[in-house]
């Protein structure tokens, strides 16, 4: 019994030397600055599910969600109150210039496939959202089969149904690149779209998600105003405008289901501290 005790003793005192060492950073911090942080947490809005799709057609690949669940997703954003917003309304209420509706959603695909124009422009128009497709710009120039060309990119852009916005030049993993080709990805395909389809170009999708704090920095210098990442997560005022987080849909043997697991789970993922840190 004595033992027993003894062992449960011992026990106690290494849950509380753990518990200690846990919460030193947290001792450590002084009032001033917890406070800062409290009300910095506490003001940090409204969160913003944005959504990273690639293609939308019936191949039976993970980058490939199908019209009809595409449309299935569609429909349950429409019924669950969601509101399609634009890359410039999220700027703009991240800068604290503006509101966002309730439940706002930033519907955005990579690569610029063609798919888009043919399965979700008219699904989007259907349900009346907005979404962002992010190019690269040299397919287009080249009228690369199975991407969207310069007219179906100013068709959708004027519609207002799509902002077209940048993917760079050539999709080149950007962290393998030297600084000048890196200015040259950023700028050119900046300029492309922009002489193209006659509109400013504020927002780049990272290709392939990879970046670092130096590539974001020369993408600040090229003039954007924020940059898409494929970290999971939502965004909201205490994400870095040049590392926006997003979450990816893919086709799965349930793309419904983990679409629903996908977007539900990102509050408990946040809250753990698995997303921004
Ligand atoms: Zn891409």
């Amino acid at each position: 019994m004595r033992r027993l005790e003894t062992r449960k003793t011992s026990w106690l005192k290494k849950i509380l030397l753990l518990l200690f060492i846990c919460l030193l950073p947290v001792l450590l911090v002084s009032p001033r600055s917890m406070t800062a942080k409290m009300l910095k947490d506490s003001a940090n809005g409204t969160k913003v599910m944005v959504l990273n799709y690639h293609k939308i057609d019936n191949m039976n690949i993970s980058l490939s969600v199908l019209p009809k669940d595409f449309e299935a997703q569609m429909a349950y954003l429409k019924e669950n109150n969601f509101h399609a917003i634009t890359p410039e309304e999220l700027y703009s209420a991240l800068s604290g210039n503006s509101e966002l509706p309730e439940n706002p959603v930033l519907i955005t695909f990579d690569d610029g496939y063609e798919d888009n124009y043919v399965n979700a422009y008219p699904i989007l128009k259907k349900y009346g959202f907005k979404g962002t497709i992010f190019v690269i710009t040299s397919f287009l120039d080249k009228s690369m089969k199975n991407y969207i060309t310069w007219d179906q990119a100013a068709e959708m852009d004027a519609s207002g149904v799509i902002s077209i916005q940048s993917h760079t030049v050539t999709h080149r993993s950007m962290t393998e690149l030297s600084d000048d080709q890196l200015r040259r990805e950023l700028v050119d395909s900046k300029e492309a779209i922009e002489t193209h389809l006659h509109k400013k170009v504020n927002f780049i999708a990272y290709p392939t998600g990879t970046y670092n704090l130096h590539i974001a920095q020369l993408v600040k210098e090229a003039g954007y105003e924020g940059a898409f990442t494929i970290k999971y997560g939502n965004v909201d005022k205490a994400s870095n405008l040049y590392a926006l987080e997003r979450v990816p849909v893919f086709h799965t043997e349930n793309t419904f289901k983990s679409f629903l697991e996908r977007i539900q789970y990102i509050p408990i993922f946040e809250r753990l501290g698995w997303i921004k840190s």
